[in-house]
């Protein structure tokens, strides 16, 4: 299996969720939240972004 770097803190991942507020494909250590939409979609955010009141905002309205 292929071994990805997560763009956030550069560690490797097996997975990656992408951020929500930043569009980075980050590992799990670097997600701080994440939700599942309809069906299959997920969206997580980072913990960068969810510093941010727009970002953290913008995912929490996401579905
Ligand atoms: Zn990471
Ligand atoms: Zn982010």
């Amino acid at each position: 299996m292929a071994v990805l770097i997560c763009e956030k803190c550069g560690g490797e991942t097996i997975a990656f969720e992408k951020c929500s507020g930043c569009g980075k494909k980050i590992c799990r250590k670097c997600v701080k939240s994440q939700k599942k939409l309809h069906k299959l979609d997920r969206v997580a955010i980072c913990r960068e972004c969810w510093g941010r009141m727009g970002k953290r905002g913008k995912f929490k309205s996401a579905r």
